[in-house]
């Protein structure tokens, strides 16, 4: 069967990738409605490799901060946002912030803090500027990966600036560069569907292609899983590859699958995507995305063993040894939260791939 699905579908898309042509909307499509889940492996490991890639595979050393958990929103896919009187809520001051990555640091030597937060009603845009000066204060030599489209728009509503001119104080500030966060999928159904409170996808691209324009790179993202069809996946795609094409400051996508624990969508009975999804998610991002260098298999998601067998599936990053990830913990992700660079190194080498620790603008550090 597999081999009659190759001729049928994959292979005009094989002779596309071969001669360098852009996949369109309907060979997207195409691969994600295919039965041929090695076919598509091969086909995106090829074309990583006619685009440059090698058996180099990426990570981090990094520190995951969340500042605080107070959101507006309430996106329904979320099981991290809390409202100021919940139980649960908290937020914490900007000392406390840096005594504690100060102290990691000491501990892990990380490279990069990446955070984000909920959007934050009872805080002021001075907040978040002296939480990014600060930490560049204490820790000048490390790069600071910091808040979501979502939270720089919400940064303008606080402020009354521009998304540019947010940026640019934040930047000034020590900021290094935006995380991918808040795109959850562009389709307008989609959104009205799971993030109703959510800003519009406009203001994401225009916080996105702003950075991009002050030399500040980013990093792209997709929530999958949930409500969206293969379209709204494709298109979602083909957007980012169209800003891509304008302002080319993507460092890598990272596909995120939806968690369902503790959200509204555990009561309607809704189940983790299967590995076989995540792995053709992969796969297809890599053959669309083909003006992104990176493309992540978010290990804190789909657990070590499955992100191992990803690296075969377009991948060539694994995100690195994330220290306390919170959110997709809150929804229900089981790994562990800190993955020791050995247990790192271990996994990419038994996928025959090459391990190099990186920075986060993807300057080699180290290699084994
Ligand atoms: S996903 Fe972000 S914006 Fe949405 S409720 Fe959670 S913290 Fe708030």
């Amino acid at each position: 069967m597999a081999s009659l699905a190759r001729t049928s579908t994959l292979e005009p898309i094989g002779e596309k990738v071969d001669a360098g042509e852009r996949l369109d909307f309907e060979d997207g499509l195409a691969l994600l409605e295919t039965d041929d889940l090695l076919g598509l492996g091969e086909l995106s490991d090829r074309a990583r490799r006619r685009r440059g890639g090698t058996d180099e595979v990426y990570f981090v050393q990094n520190l995951y901060l969340n500042q605080t958990n107070v959101c507006r929103v309430k996106c329904k896919f979320c099981a991290f946002a809390a409202t100021q009187k919940q139980e649960q809520a908290y937020t914490i001051s900007t000392q406390e912030l840096v005594e504690d990555a100060v102290r990691q640091r000491e501990l892990t030597g990380f490279t990069e803090i990446h955070m984000v937060n909920g959007e934050n009603p009872h805080v002021d845009f001075e907040f978040y500027v002296d939480a990014v000066r600060s930490l560049k204060q204490a820790l000048p030599d490390v790069h600071l990966k910091m808040y979501t489209a979502s939270e720089i728009h919400h940064m303008t509503v606080l402020s009354g600036l521009t998304h540019e001119e947010v940026l640019r104080e934040l930047q000034a500030a020590g900021l290094g560069s935006l995380p991918g966060g808040g795109a959850e999928v562009f389709a307008d159904r989609v959104r009205k569907l799971v993030a109703p409170g959510k800003e519009h996808p406009d203001h994401w691209f225009a916080t996105h292609d702003a950075a991009h324009r002050l030399g500040m790179p980013t990093h792209c993202t997709m929530l999958y899983g949930h409500v969206e069809t293969y379209g709204e996946r494709i298109d979602h795609l083909l957007r980012l590859r169209a800003q891509q094409d304008e302002t080319g400051g993507f460092l890598a996508f990272i596909p995120l699958a939806f968690h369902p624990e503790n959200t509204v969508f555990e009561r309607r009975g809704w189940r983790h995507t299967t590995g076989s999804d995540d792995l053709k998610m992969l796969a297809v991002s890599r053959l669309v995305l083909d003006n992104v260098a990176n493309i992540k298999a978010y290990w804190i998601m789909m657990g070590m063993p499955l992100a191992a067998v990803a690296l075969h599936f377009g991948a060539n990053d694994v995100q690195g040894t994330v220290v306390r990830e919170q959110i997709f913990h809150a929804a229900g992700a089981v790994t562990e939260t800190e993955q020791k660079i050995d247990q790192l190194v271990r996994f990419v080498r038994d996928a025959g791939r090459i391990p190099v620790q990186r920075d986060t603008l993807y300057n080699e550090l180290r290699r084994w």
